[in-house]
């Protein structure tokens, strides 16, 4: 498919949220001189007594953690939404309002301060794994949650404040927007066509070979066709599985395994902590059948050309849409020819 239309600008299609986004590849050879951040070289303990998070510690609110020795969840001392909510909805002419719900969690990944995702084993990310199946699913049965958002900041450009690994869960009564999006694209192919869009998307990338990162027997990580941010990627499992609760042992494993394999190749590419917002997107819980639903976890680091450039989001993008210069198929080479080790074991 190296059609011209990849080396001239162009729009490419998100077929999930139904957005466009301005590609300009002939910009890449363009010289930075815009900021670049520090970084972050330091090696970290594997316990630190000033962390909330680490076993046994005291958090701010006076509560204290278990000396935990697997993922570890608890409500977040400080979260944007409340369980009850008595104020009813506002308006007022233009202006109007609505009350919100839910319930916001935290996640450790493992006890050890000193770790990531990209150097835990395999086997306990999959406890992780297992902690987000139980956690999608215990919130998404009560009465109140439509929506339960499984996701992590890493890394402190992407403002998040503790080095402990360890990500969040927002759950909540309403459907979010990016996943009224999605459900709304995904809902009108599977009308039309009866089958999963994400299964017919992942055929035909399968097909291609150009933009996959890494494949196991259950999952594929690739970078989407329609990529905002420079090394943007996506975990989608084969089978068309509407939510995580539908993972079976083997399964959990293999997602554990495709999750290291792809942050392994993010730590390689600057040979540095790499930061992203990761997050789950799938079936809400609202009670109803949604066989629409494909479950995938996407991946939006911001770094751009090292590990002291980052991309921003500024000017043409706040004000029209997202561009991007790298394209998403160099983006998936220089990914898929790092080395599959992490470099701090070499
Ligand atoms: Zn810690």
């Amino acid at each position: 498919m190296n059609t011209d239309i990849n080396t001239t600008p162009h729009r490419r299609y998100n077929i999930l949220t139904g957005e466009w986004i301005l590609v300009s590849p002939h910009r890449n050879k363009r010289p930075w001189q815009g900021k670049t951040e520090k970084q972050t070289t330091e090696k970290r303990e594997t316990y630190d007594p000033s962390c909330y998070l680490c076993p046994g510690n005291t958090r701010n609110s006076g509560k204290t953690n278990p000396e935990y020795k697997k993922p570890f969840s608890f409500e977040n001392d400080f979260p944007a939404l409340l369980p009850k909510n008595p104020s009813e909805a506002f308006e007022q002419d233009l202006l109007k309002a609505e009350p919100e719900s839910g319930i916001c969690k935290v996640v450790c990944f493992s006890p050890d301060h000193s770790l990531t995702l990209p150097i835990m084993k395999i086997e306990d990310i999959t406890e992780v794994v297992k902690l987000w199946k139980k956690e999608y699913a215990n919130l998404g049965a009560k009465q109140n949650i439509n929506y339960v958002q499984i996701f992590e900041n890493k890394g402190d450009i992407m403002g998040c404040s503790n080095p402990h690994p360890h990500g969040q869960i927002w759950s909540q009564k309403s459907i979010p927007t990016e996943v009224q999006k999605k459900s709304e694209h995904l809902k009108k192919y599977w009308l039309e066509n009866k089958r999963s869009l994400l299964s017919d998307y992942l055929k035909q990338e399968l097909k291609l070979q150009e933009r996959i990162l890494e494949e196991t027997e259950h999952f594929v990580a690739l970078v989407p066709y329609w990529a905002v941010w420079p090394f943007e990627a996506m975990i989608i499992p084969k089978n068309h599985f509407q939510h995580i609760g539908q993972l079976n042992e083997e399964e959990e494993v293999d997602f554990a395994k495709i999750i290291k394999k792809l942050t392994i190749k993010y730590d390689n590419l600057f040979e540095t902590s790499f930061p992203y917002s990761s997050g789950i997107h799938q079936a809400p819980t609202d009670g109803l059948e949604h066989p629409e639903w494909h479950f995938h976890m996407s991946f939006y680091p911001p770094l751009l050309r090292s590990a002291t450039v980052k991309k921003f989001m500024v000017g043409y993008e706040m004000f029209a849409g997202p561009q991007r210069d790298i394209t998403a198929e160099q983006a998936a080479q220089r990914l898929r020819e790092l080395p599959e080790v992490h470099y701090s074991f070499r």
